[in-house]
């Protein structure tokens, strides 16, 4: 085969057709990667603040209601127990006998203290004895003054207990009535807030989730490690302070809101019996890490079948491209370039020339009596004679030089870098070749001769490979006429 590359128009019609085709599968693929993502989003999502929450929510409250319920319970009995009332109401005689009943209230149910304020005297008596005088003026009463003034029977209030080293402790606080209906005093169990404690600490070591309790007045009450005690309400919480009118006025909900650019899923539970609401928290984003690596796998494997496909196609397209690319540029007789290949070749050899200034130079070749040859040993041979010339040739030439069948027995050679009287040269060295190299075919020694003509490029040709060609032609012709085997060049 010929030396030199010929670019082919095919060449970017195929990187068109690689990239639509990598636009259309890194399209398809990555939409359905992301549509596959926001549904199983969505429905994570979904499941999060449908079920997963509430149900958090309903077995905090369940086990919250047995923890709490009792000691509600037992401060009821106490505000209706007719010793401690008429304990009061006949005066408040002897210290001993309340402190008594306090202390086995205390032992019997195992709570951390158990008092009673006395509405006339202002005396707080608990299991030990008489702890102190309440007071309005004293920031630590403040409690009292509340239940005093509540309209409900009881509260349950999260404070330190001055009796117990100001530990963290639960009170319920319930009112106490005289006979007649008139208040006399507050009564009431006290218990650590600890066993509550570790029940939010087990439910969020479980299920990463955040649990509080926040009062009516959206204030802070409960809460696990991980919350910022600096947090007092929930509207110094980001994210949640808009939604705070809404939460604290419904029953329960499930909300979404973002924090600190991480998205959170809420769900909230009022629990009428101690006045409170139960907030469960999840992080969102934590939740969606998961879905997000499948997210990323997929991408990868999308990326690597979309390579491994295109990879594919590219040697397909390739392969069946170089052999049209054969088919239509080299000649199929003789294995060298044919006409249309000379015109690619020619067009690149001008426009080299136009940069470089190089002249370049033209010969054509042609088969002296070749009707003969055909019509003494037949085509068969005639056809092996073609090829046996073209192989002669192309022991002559140079690696920039071009060889090809311009039709029939006509053959033109493009010659790079070459003036006439060089190109006269090589073409009287092909001749002398031909003329002297023995072509034996089956059997019979087939003797043949060329005619060339050779013409040079010049400026006056521009960008026509017609002038040029006709010169070379027109040479052809007088070397013909001038008895042939021979070279005649044309200026
Ligand atoms: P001249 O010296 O004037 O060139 O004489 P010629 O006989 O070579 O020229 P002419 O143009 O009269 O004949 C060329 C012949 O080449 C005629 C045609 O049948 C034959 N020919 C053309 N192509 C092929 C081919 O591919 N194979 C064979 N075997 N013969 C071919
Ligand atoms: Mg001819
Ligand atoms: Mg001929």
């Amino acid at each position: 085969m010929n030396k030199g590359t010929i670019e082919y128009p095919m060449q970017k019609r195929k990187i068109r057709l690689i990239i639509i085709l990598t636009l259309m599968l890194s399209t398809g693929f990555l939409l359905t990667s992301l549509a596959s993502y926001f549904v199983s989003r969505a429905s994570l999502r979904e499941e999060i603040m449908q079920n997963e929450l509430p149900l958090t929510s309903d077995n905090i409250y369940s086990e919250i209601q047995r923890d709490l319920l009792q000691p509600v319970f037992i401060s009821s009995l106490m505000a209706s127990d007719t010793f401690l009332r008429d304990w009061v109401i006949s005066g408040e005689n002897d210290t001993k006998k309340i402190v008594r009943y306090l202390k086995e209230i205390k032992v019997r149910y195992g709570t951390v203290t158990s008092f009673f304020v006395s509405e006339k005297t202002g005396i707080y008596y608990q299991s030990g004895g008489i702890l102190k005088t309440v007071s309005s003026d004293d920031e630590r009463d403040k409690w009292y003054f509340r239940v005093r003034d509540m309209p409900s029977d009881y509260e349950i209030n999260v404070d330190t207990d001055m009796a117990n080293h100001d530990t963290m402790t639960i009170f319920i606080n319930y009112r106490v009535y005289d006979y007649d209906g008139n208040y006399i005093g507050a009564t009431g169990v006290g218990l650590t807030v600890y066993a509550v404690k570790q029940l939010i600490e087990k439910y969020q070591d479980k299920f990463e989730r955040k649990i509080f309790f926040v009062d009516e007045n959206g204030i802070i009450v409960l809460y696990g490690s991980g919350f910022s005690s600096d947090l007092k309400n929930i509207s110094d919480i980001e994210g949640i302070a808009p939604l705070a009118m809404e939460i604290l006025s419904t029953s329960g909900n499930s909300f979404h809101y973002k924090k600190d650019g991480h998205s959170f899923l809420l769900n909230t539970r009022h629990i009428p019996e101690f006045g409170w609401h139960l907030f469960v928290e999840q992080s969102e984003t934590k939740a969606l890490k998961g879905i997000v690596v499948t997210l990323f796998f997929n991408v990868i494997v999308c990326v690597l079948i979309t390579s491994v496909v295109l990879f594919m196609i590219h040697l397909t397209i390739s392969a069946y491209q170089q052999k049209l690319e054969e088919m239509a540029t080299l000649d199929k007789l003789t294995g060298i370039y044919n006409r249309q290949a000379f015109s690619i070749l020619f067009t690149e050899m001008i426009k080299e020339v136009h940069r470089r200034f190089i002249p370049f130079s033209v010969v054509m070749m042609d088969i002296d009596h070749f009707k003969l040859i055909n019509d003494t040993h037949g085509h068969i041979a005639g056809d092996a004679v073609l090829r046996h010339l073209a192989s002669v040739t192309r022991t002559v030439l140079r690696d920039s030089d071009l060889l090809c069948r311009w039709g029939g027995e006509e053959f033109i050679l493009l010659l790079k870098e070459c003036r006439l009287d060089d190109a006269v040269n090589l073409a009287e060295k092909i001749r002398k070749k031909v003329e002297d190299t023995r072509f034996s075919w089956l059997g019979t020694e087939l003797v043949f001769t060329v005619s060339l003509g050779v013409s040079q490029w010049n400026l006056l040709d521009d960008r026509e490979e017609d002038s040029i060609v006709s010169r070379a032609d027109k040479a052809l012709y007088m070397a013909k006429e001038q008895g042939r085997n021979r070279v005649v060049k044309r200026v």
